[in-house]
């Protein structure tokens, strides 16, 4: 079934002369990666922070496990429901590897000697080794610190990861290894993975892909 479905979802902006987000009707299902691809200005922003629930459509309806978004608590979903990946990583400077990581469950309530072996599950299923765990992040790679966000992403138990560009700032051999790991979350634990990007070489990694040009999804 679909985790996320849309119909008809319309965004225009106030006083915007064309929609942002024009009538586009798709679904989303766990276990699968997917791609929106398509040039600066195409719509992709707007259509992540639709999936995300920072706005409602002006028109249209975005349902989250067969509720429309205007319906539901739209914290609590952000909350619990999805997490989110960046272009830049927005790791704590002055905590360590583990301690980001631990953060945000901290945060949810969870004691420090219940976060640090989940935290260091995580960190090894993104392949962190676990004297970089003590580390801080300027001392990694990028690759490494995406890695990182990511793990630090799948501390709640959101099924539906958002990635804004999270490869942007990698290269070739590292876009290929997150998006081995995104893959792998989706494939052997039902995450769905949705990924706004501008670079094909992501959308021909993604098990499917939409390209879209002027607020529309085209073939
Ligand atoms: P992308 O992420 O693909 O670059 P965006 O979703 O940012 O595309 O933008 C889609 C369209 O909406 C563009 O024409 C952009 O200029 C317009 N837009 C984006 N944000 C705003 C805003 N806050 N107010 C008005 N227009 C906006
Ligand atoms: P991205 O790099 O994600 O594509 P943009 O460069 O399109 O983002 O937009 C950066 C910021 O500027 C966003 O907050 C967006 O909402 C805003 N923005 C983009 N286009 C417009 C616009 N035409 N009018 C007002 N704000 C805009």
């Amino acid at each position: 079934m679909a985790v996320l479905s849309l119909e008809n979802v319309t965004y225009r902006y106030k006083n915007a002369q064309r929609a942002a987000v024009s009538g586009i009707s798709c679904e989303f299902e766990e276990g699968k990666v997917y791609a929106v691809v398509g040039a600066s200005g195409s719509g992709k922003s707007t259509f992540l922070s639709l999936l995300a629930g920072l706005d409602l459509p002006t028109e249209g309806t975005i349902r989250f496990q067969g509720d429309s978004l205007a319906e539901l608590n739209l914290d609590r979903y952000r909350r619990e429901s999805i997490s989110m990946i960046f272009q830049v990583f927005h790791l704590f400077p002055l905590l360590t590897v583990m301690e980001n990581v631990c953060f945000p469950m901290e945060l949810c309530g969870i004691t420090p000697k219940d976060a640090r072996p989940r935290a260091a599950k995580l960190l090894e299923a993104v392949g962190i080794r676990e004297e970089q765990m003590k580390r801080f992040p300027s001392k990694l790679s990028g690759g490494e610190r995406q890695r990182v966000a990511i793990a630090r992403s799948l501390a709640s138990n959101a099924k539906i990861i958002l990635g804004d560009e999270p490869t942007g700032n990698l290269d070739g051999e590292n876009t290929q290894n997150i998006m081995d790991i995104l893959c792998e979350l989706a494939h052997k634990k039902g995450y769905c993975v949705i990924l706004v990007t501008h670079d094909m070489e992501v959308a021909e990694m993604a098990d499917v892909s939409f390209r879209m040009k002027d607020g529309n999804f085209v073939s």
